[in-house]
């Protein structure tokens, strides 16, 4: 199962969502599922989950 890693604001539509890694890179890769603008890596926050995997 993919758990969320990223979560992504797009600067198009003001709208955000958890994505895991592969979402990430398709969105980078084809753009914001709701308007279709393009997403730089800037646009992805890492989140910190409470639980820590090392
Ligand atoms: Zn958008």
């Amino acid at each position: 199962m993919a758990e969320a890693e990223y979560r992504v604001r797009c600067p198009s539509c003001a709208e955000s969502f958890a994505v895991d890694a592969a979402m990430r890179d398709d969105l980078l890769a084809a753009g914001c599922v709701l308007c279709g603008a393009s997403l730089s890596e800037a646009d992805f926050a890492r989140l910190s989950g409470s639980s820590s995997t090392s």
